[in-house]
Formats: C-alpha cells, sequence, structure tokens
C-alpha cells in the first residue's frame, strides 16, 4: 500500500472537503494482481471546479469529461468526477458527461469488469461488478452487454486485446462473438487511439495469445495496412514475442508486409520517432552484424534489434552486439579526429563538393571497421595517398 500513500493523501484532502474519493482504474487492478502499479486515477465526487479549490495546483486536462491534473507533493495525479456517459457519436468522446454523486454509477461506465473496481483510502474495494472475482477467475468481461458496449466506444474491443496481451486473461466469449461480427466497428475510431492500444499490446508478456485473438476474431480486417494483407496476422501470430514499442512492431511489420515503414507511420498516424526508430531497425535486420551496421544503430535500439532477430530470424545476437558495440573505436562522427574542415584545408586546389562528404563517410566507415586508427596524422596520410573508397 506504500505506493498508494500519496494518492490517499490526496484522497483525504478530498474527503477533509466533504467529498467522496477512490482510487479507480489500472492501478487497482493491478495491485490485486500483484503487478506493478502505472498512473495513479483517482475518481471524486467533487465537481472538478470543487478540485480546483481543493489543491493549488491544477491544470485542467480534460475539464469537459470532467478530469484534472492535480500536482501535489511533486507527484501528480488524474482526479477524474463521478460520471456516466451519454453516447458517443464521434467515437471519440461521449456526446454528454453527467456527473453522479455515486461511485457505483461511474464504475458502471467503465470497460471490463476487473477495470471497475475502486478502493478507498483505507483499503475498502467497492466492486458492484465482481471484477475481483473475474481476476481470480482470470477472465476479461465487459460491464453489462458487450455489443452495446462495443457499439457505445468500439475502442473497447482492442483495448480487451490489449488486456489479453498485458495479463493473459480470457476474453470473455460473448465479447468474442460480437467482436468477430462488428470489427467493422473499430473503423469509427480515430486511428490515434487505436495506435495507443497498439503500443500496449505488443509490449504485453501474452503478445502471442492476443495475436491470435486478433486473428481469430477478424479484428486484423479493421486494422490498416493488416487489411490489405491477410497473410500478415498469421507470419506475426507464428513468431511473436514481447516487444519494447510500437518500432519494433512496425520494423516487423514492414518485413513481413512488403509495406514500407514511412507508410506504414503514415497509415497509423505514427510519430516521426517511431518512423525513424523503425527505419533503424528495419534496415539493421536486413544488414549484416558488423561494426558498421552495428556503428549506425543508435544504441538505444541494440535491445530492440536482438528481440527482433529472435523473431525473425530465430537468431539470438545479444552477445555479438554487445561484443561489436563494446569494440567500436568511435561511437558517433563527431568522435572522429579530423573535421570536414580538414579535408578542404589539405585540398587547397579543389572546389568545395560532394567530395568532402563522400571522403568524409570514407574515413568514417574505415575508422569503424578498424582499417585505420582514428588519429588525425594517419588519416592525413591515408586520405592523401590514396583511400580505397
Ligand atoms: P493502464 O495500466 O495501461 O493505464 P488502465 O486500465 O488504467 O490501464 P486507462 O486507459 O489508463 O487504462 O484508463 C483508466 C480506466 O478508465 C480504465 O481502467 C477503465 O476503468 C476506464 N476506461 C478507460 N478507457 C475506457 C473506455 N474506452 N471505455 C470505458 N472505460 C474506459
Ligand atoms: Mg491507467
Amino acid at each position: 500500500m506504500k505506493i498508494f500513500e500519496k494518492a490517499f493523501r490526496v484522497m483525504h484532502e478530498l474527503e477533509l472537503h466533504g467529498y467522496k474519493a477512490y482510487l479507480v482504474g489500472g492501478a487497482v487492478r493491478d495491485y490485486l494482481i500483484g503487478k506493478s502499479v502505472g498512473d495513479l486515477d483517482i475518481a471524486t465526487s467533487a465537481k472538478p471546479e470543487q478540485v480546483m479549490n481543493v489543491f493549488d495546483k491544477v491544470i485542467p486536462v480534460g475539464i469537459e469529461h470532467g478530469t484534472v491534473l492535480v500536482r501535489y507533493e511533486k507527484e501528480s495525479f488524474e482526479i477524474t468526477t463521478f460520471r456516466t456517459e451519454g453516447t458517443y457519436s464521434d467515437y471519440r468522446h461521449p456526446d454528454r458527461v453527467e456527473f453522479v454523486t455515486d461511485i457505483t454509477a461511474d464504475l458502471a461506465r467503465r470497460d471490463y469488469t476487473v477495470n471497475a473496481i475502486a478502493m478507498d483510502r483505507n483499503g475498502q474495494m467497492v466492486d458492484p461488478f465482481s471484477g475481483r472475482e473475474a481476476i481470480e477467475k482470470q477472465q476479461l468481461i465487459t460491464v453489462g452487454n458487450a455489443y452495446d458496449r462495443f457499439e457505445e466506444d468500439p475502442l473497447r474491443m482492442m483495448r480487451g486485446v490489449r488486456f489479453v496481451s498485458q495479463l493473459g486473461y480470457q476474453l470473455d466469449q460473448e465479447a468474442r462473438e460480437v467482436m468477430e461480427s462488428k470489427r467493422s466497428w473499430l473503423n469509427r475510431i480515430a486511428i490515434e487511439r487505436v495506435a495507443i492500444e497498439l503500443e500496449k499490446l505488443c509490449c504485453g508478456d501474452y503478445v502471442k495469445t492476443a495475436v491470435r485473438l486478433l486473428s481469430q476474431a477478424k479484428l486484423w480486417e479493421a486494422l490498416p495496412v493488416f487489411k490489405d494483407h491477410p497473410t500478415l496476422i498469421d507470419k506475426l501470430e507464428q513468431r511473436m514475442q514481447p516487444l519494447g514499442g510500437l518500432s519494433e512492431w512496425i520494423a516487423l511489420c514492414a518485413i513481413y508486409s512488403g509495406v514500407s515503414v514511412p507508410d506504414w507511420v503514415k497509415h497509423w498516424k505514427l510519430s516521426n520517432s517511431v518512423k525513424q526508430e523503425a527505419q533503424a531497425l528495419f534496415y539493421m535486420l536486413q544488414s549484416d552484424l558488423a561494426a558498421w551496421t552495428v556503428y549506425q544503430l543508435p544504441s538505444h535500439l541494440d535491445a530492440g534489434y536482438c528481440r527482433l532477430m529472435a523473431i525473425y530470424q530465430d537468431k539470438d545476437v545479444q552477445a555479438d552486439v554487445a561484443r561489436i558495440r563494446a569494440k567500436l573505436p568511435i561511437h558517433q562522427r563527431a568522435d572522429l579526429a579530423v573535421s570536414g574542415g580538414d579535408f578542404v584545408s589539405w585540398f587547397p586546389d579543389r572546389k568545395k563538393g560532394s567530395w568532402i562528404r563522400e571522403l568524409f563517410q570514407a574515413a568514417e566507415k574505415a575508422v569503424v571497421e578498424n582499417r585505420i586508427p582514428n588519429d588525425k596524422e594517419r588519416l592525413k596520410e591515408w586520405v592523401l595517398h590514396g583511400y580505397d573508397a
């Protein structure tokens, strides 16, 4: 309970002002399961303006849905007013949220019963949908009728698969059936929201089971790029293992589908950093493992590259990558003992041009491959006396 101490103080603060407050969502679920707890979400009977009056530092991050971010003793807590939800005509935000005073009504709007448990600051649980029993039985059951809940917000289908990946639980039969027959509902959802779930999905310990579910419930038919490459999901399913993030997933999907990384990134509206990382991993997967290729791979992607090689080529390259990286004489271009200016000064008669860049790259590669020491005089000699570019 130590991890919740500060959250409990925040909740106590709200109670002192006459409001109710509970810890809700993933934190309660993961605590009950015995997994490490992520972000701490608090639900309260206080309206957003009232929460803002209780605390000094409050950022109204999603005030129209009743959520504010409170900074308390250098930590952040999302505090959301108890609410019920109307219909989702844009499939992103409910048309109207209605604030309520009862935690049970708030729990009823949540997606799966394991996510619909509230805990007060004494550790007392409010569990009207038997979420603890579902944890016991390792089941993912929608709060209420799966059809209605998925129709309200089809992202819940993807969230279900994501929780399968993270928890290894069984998705309830009714939910599976609705998922399969109504998979096209997923097309109504902004792809950015789907991508957030995919990112969590691909990192889960049970990702293979989750990919199998995507395949069996044919949910892939509602996912960009996947839907145009029917064999891709099977290829993934055969060899999938937990990944470190979306860039690894995209690199692997690009290899298996023949669709380029930039195209994947465009269809899934992913960030530039995912694009760059996926691109680097993609090239690395198709290159020989050597000093020059390891040098070009940003070192924070080593682990991802190793994970992908285990999947893609069934090879454990961890020790090789570590050995090659440790032996690299330089780690970046700036480590080279010469600069572009040196080259210019060594060839005073030559006009500036692309030869500088080419020479520079040749020198960089020669140093990385240990064909020449990273020493200015030696590099000069090598450059002036004909290098084998
Ligand atoms: P994580 O550990 O990844 O944060 P989480 O369960 O806390 O998982 P969040 O996306 O942080 O997931 O959402 C917090 C809680 O809000 C969920 O546990 C669930 O109760 C509720 N929730 C989130 N998204 C939805 C949704 N689309 N429909 C219904 N309830 C939702
Ligand atoms: Mg959460």
